[in-house]
Parts: structure tokens; sequence; C-alpha cells
């Protein structure tokens, strides 16, 4: 840990610039005290480690800080400089009695309270979760960082994202959803952008560093991200997830199947308009063909033009898909605010840029014409192409507003 207390209760902090000379004069004239536990702490001021305090043995606090990494330390004490910097109000280590957790950092911007936690080491998704739940009731903002050396990219533009790697997914004030990380060996910032899932782990990402000079609190809080994605991957990966659908299937996987086929259906041949990437759908660990299917199964495939949806419709569709664990919904602590209907509705409204319903009313769609059935790999292929020419290759991201 990076703070203690001396015997008349003043604080030092290491997060601030200390020449070594000056601490170990301290330290032959001061006695360091947790200020969790009250117990005897030591300085510690090697060469090879950052400094710090250790508690001496024992006690009950000790599991918690003293198995803190080198990286961790570095990271938190570089955070924190990096925010005393732009002359942003911060405490390293701060401790609240009354909820009785600790973040890494406390910072007020803007008039609210942000708990900055630095997260180097997994933690059970239990404990993530029950700590952010009791910062947000606590009327703190919690501003989860993943270490950088939990980050890596798998393709160019494609990552293996884990349910871990997942808690740390937050909104910019924007509404834009990214996962923010810190390397205090690279000295960056780094921000995984533009997450668009196509299956369970895998997903089109973008990648942004920045050196903490170059990037101030509200890049971190809200960055901008551009959102590309070309058609044609996109379509490779939903093809990837129906032939290895029909390749390995599980139980949930053979209810896809089956229902596809009672329902009249050739999981090779789904049209292009089912399977496109919304800007929410990562509120939904289900691949987008699938839940997509899904919503064209229940919602659309009975409805000839000048039939409406309605927003009852749509929620009964998903409640209904969600109990049946047909669709299954992310776990995201962070955006618990978020509600994964916001999908289906994006989706909507992608429909209605490719002329297969229109807007009717506040929370209403009408079907303008019945989404078209390919009969054969060859039909496929042309409407794909018909569709490729019509609409342009560059997947249409709705504005994440
Ligand atoms: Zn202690």
């Amino acid at each position: 840990m990076l703070t203690a207390i001396t015997k008349n209760g003043k604080k030092l902090c290491l997060g601030n610039d200390y020449k070594k000379e000056r601490l170990l004069s301290l330290r032959s004239k001061e006695d360091f005290f947790c200020p969790i536990c009250g117990e005897g702490v030591l300085l510690k001021l090697g060469d090879h480690r950052i400094f710090h305090f250790a508690h001496k043995s024992g006690g009950t606090c000790r599991e918690f800080y003293d198995h803190e990494t080198i990286y961790h330390l570095n990271g938190k004490r570089q955070l924190y400089q990096w925010l005393i910097k732009q002359n942003i109000p911060a405490i390293l280590e701060y401790f609240d009695k009354e909820i009785q957790q600790r973040p890494d950092i406390l910072f007020t911007f803007n008039g609210k309270k942000y708990a900055l936690e630095y997260q180097c080491s997994p933690i059970p998704e239990e404990i993530f979760s029950k700590r952010t739940k009791t910062y947000i009731e606590n009327e703190y903002i919690p501003l989860w960082i993943i270490a950088s050396s939990h980050l890596q990219l798998k393709r160019r533009n494609i990552d293996t994202l884990s349910n871990f790697q997942y808690l740390f997914l937050r909104s910019s004030l924007q509404g834009t959803l990214f996962i923010p990380s810190y390397c205090p060996e690279k000295q960056h910032f780094h921000l995984v952008e533009s997450i668009t899932p196509f299956s369970i782990k895998n997903a089109f990402t973008q990648h942004s560093f920045y050196i903490p000079d170059r990037l101030e609190i509200t890049g971190l809080l809200s960055p901008k991200p551009q959102k590309r994605i070309y058609m044609p991957e996109w379509k490779t990966e939903m093809d990837r997830i129906i032939q290895n659908m029909t390749r390995y299937s599980d139980q949930g996987k053979k209810r896809f199947l089956l229902e596809i086929y009672n329902n009249h259906l050739n999981p090779f041949l789904l049209p292009p308009e089912i399977g496109l990437p919304v800007p929410h759908s990562i509120l939904i660990q289900t691949s987008p063909v699938i839940w997509q299917t899904y919503l064209y199964l229940d919602l659309l495939s009975n409805k000839n033009p000048g039939d409406l949806i309605t927003m009852q419709e749509m929620k009964q569709h998903l409640n209904k898909r969600v109990n049946r664990h047909d669709v299954v919904i992310r776990h995201l602590p962070q955006l618990s605010h978020l509600n994964p209907l916001l999908a289906v509705i994006e989706y909507l409204l992608y429909l209605i840029d490719l002329g297969v319903l229109s807007k009717k009313g506040e929370n209403c769609f009408q079907v303008k014409q019945k989404i078209w059935i390919p009969h054969s790999n060859r039909e496929r292929e042309e409407n794909m192409i018909r569709f490729n020419q019509k609409h342009g290759s560059l997947c249409k991201i709705i504005n994440e507003n």
C-alpha cells in the first residue's frame, strides 16, 4: 500500500513525489500505522521496488494489501498522479468506513464522486458486482480500470473477451460502451472500443492508446470512437456461427436448429436481414444471428405488410426467449441501467433503413414488406450481392447516443 499515518495522525502518501533521502530521514524518527487496521507498518525503500508500506505480521488486512504486485502499486500511483496533474481532487487508497470499501483512488470531478478501482488480478464476478452495486448505492460512480496485461489482441480487429473482461465494460457520458485499461510499464491508457460481439466471447473491436499526458479525464470518461465494420467480414462470422452450430450441437443449439427446421427455414439460407450488428447487442450474450432469428420467428415471419409490431410484443418476445434460455443476457454490473430491449429496438430501426419496416407512432413499427427468404445457395448469394449493392459494404451502426 502507498498510504500510512504517523503517531500524530498525519498522513504520508507515497503517491506524491518524495526523495529517498527525505523518506529515509522520516523513517528514522517516525512510526507508521495502517489507516485501516491501525497496526504498525514498515516503510519499504528498496531500490528495485516502488516505495511502499507493508504490514509487520499477521493482522486482518494484511491479506488485502500485501499481495499487491509492483505492477498494481505502480499503476495506481501513476493514475493518482495523472489525476493530480489535472488538478482533480484525489485521495489514494481512500477507505470509506461506512461501506467498508477502499477504492484505489477516490476523486471528484464535475461535482461527482468517483471510485477508481485499478484491477490487476481476477476477482470473482460476485465480488465485482457487489462492490459496484455498493458504490452506486452510495452515490459513487465506479470506474473500474483493468490492467492492460489482461487484454490481448487476438486478430487485427477481433478480440476474445472473457466474462471477467466484460465486467469492465462501461458507458461514456454520450452512451458509447468501452473497456478502459492502463499499463504502468508502457505507461499508456489502452481503450477497447466499438465492441461488437458476434458470439459469446468473440467481438469486433477497436483499440486506442494514449500516453497520460495526451489524455484528460474527460477523454477517459467519454472517448469518441469511430465505429466501422465491413459487412462481408461480419457476415463471414455470422455464417461461421451457423456452421459451427450444425457441427457441434449442445442442447441450446439443437433447440435452435429444431425450431428453424420446424418453421421450414434452412439455417444455411438465412436472408441478409437476419444477423446484423447493432450497438447494444453487446447487452445480449447470444449471437446476433440467433437472437435475430428468434425475433424473426416471433415477430416478423407471420406478419404481412400493414401489420403492426408493438412495444408490448417486443417485450413479450424478449421475456419469453430469456425465460427459455434461448437468449442469454450478458452480465454487465456497470451497465445495469441499460435494458437489453434496446438491442431489439435498434434492430427494428435497422430494418426501417432496409425498407422492411416503417415507424408507426412513438412505440410501434409497421411491416412494409416481408423479408424474402432464399431457397437455394444461388438465390442466397444473389440476394447478398443485391443487399451489398443497395446498402454498401460498410455496416450501418446506428448512432449510439
Ligand atoms: Zn492494516
